[in-house]
């Protein structure tokens, strides 16, 4: 991988008026993501560099700091989110270090931070979790635990045993950790038999919740996975999505979603065996908005004021 180390112009914390990060700080430390996820939409924005590189806004700690303290700031930041575009997780060193002085930076100002990674989270973030744990928000991908998905469809990120390890030495620290089953591979990492494999294991590591969600297709996505997966696979997704029109989806005007009735038969197998685990399941909002499903928990609820808007769907993560 290929890092560029830019500096960043422009301000480094977002607020975003849509979806679960509704009047959310957002905050990512890399354009581009060294993971790689054939799925990931944000490989499609316009400024995304070329696959294999990644630019790393070196100047953003200094950058965060100056505008936390700025006495001009008229709303005050409670809560960021990363991670809405590329993952802090990555394991290159200095996108690491960069990580790391933000996240200081906000905990030791009281600010809460939540994540959703497919990274490894290291022990020197566990020691600065465990100082302020009430105030992370930690929430793991991981959709199969076989080595053949991820070799498909996630080929750079951490292996399933890694996360399950960062997993349970994030709950050790006494931080909150949810699971986010997404995107969902239809046919493929559906089917009964991977379901139980899963919940039982996060059963096991003493998750009690889980979000789900199907893998929705926009035009670039779509191109991802005809150019990097093996032509059967590539085939098989994509007959899934063939009867489906592009909709419209929060703010992408052109999105397809596996048919409804595929996913609700799918949501409801999970359901199913997740009771036997005791699992909560909840069907994310941003991603399935024709159907009854709930709000991704970021577990911000109870922090912030609830929103005054109209509850708008938009997925607001790349994967
Ligand atoms: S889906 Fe997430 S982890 Fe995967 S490449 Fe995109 S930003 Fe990185």
């Amino acid at each position: 991988m290929k890092l560029v180390e830019i500096d960043r112009k422009s301000p480094v914390l977002s607020r975003t008026r849509f979806g679960c990060l509704q009047e959310v700080f957002t905050l990512n430390i890399t354009r581009g993501c060294e993971f790689a996820c054939v799925y990931c939409y944000a490989r499609g924005y316009p400024d995304a560099p070329p696959l294999g590189e990644v630019h790393l806004f070196r100047n953003l700690p200094e950058k965060l700091t100056r505008e936390l303290d700025s006495p001009r700031r008229r709303n005050p930041v409670l809560w960021v989110a990363f991670n809405t575009a590329s993952d802090s997780f990555q394991m290159h060193p200095r996108i690491q270090d960069v990580t790391y002085r933000a996240m200081e930076a906000l905990l030791h100002r009281g600010i809460g931070l939540s994540f959703l990674t497919k990274g490894y989270v290291p022990d020197r973030f566990l020691r600065l979790f465990s100082q302020r744990p009430e105030l992370v928000k930690a929430r793991i991908g991981l959709v199969s635990l076989e080595d053949s998905y991820r070799d498909l469809f996630e080929p750079k990120a951490a292996s399933a045993k890694q996360r399950l390890d960062t997993l349970e030495r994030l709950r050790a620290t006494g931080v909150e950790v949810e699971v986010r089953v997404d995107p969902i591979i239809p046919f493929y990492t559906d089917r009964p038999e991977e379901i139980r494999q899963l919940l039982e294991t996060l059963a096991l590591k003493g998750v009690r919740s889980i979000t789900l969600s199907y893998l929705h297709l926009r035009p670039a996505v779509l191109e991802q996975l005809r150019r990097e997966l093996p032509p059967k696979e590539f085939r098989l997704l994509e007959s899934c999505f063939a009867a489906q029109p592009w909709t419209e989806v929060g703010t992408s005007t052109r999105s397809k979603l596996v048919p409804r009735p595929l996913r609700q038969r799918g949501y409801r197998r999970f359901q199913e065996i997740a009771q036997e685990f005791g699992l909560r399941v909840r069907i994310c909002a941003c991603k399935n908005p024709d159907m009854e499903a709930h709000r991704c928990s970021i577990g911000l609820e109870s922090r912030l004021a609830p929103p005054t808007r109209r509850w708008k769907q938009l997925s607001l993560f790349p994967c």
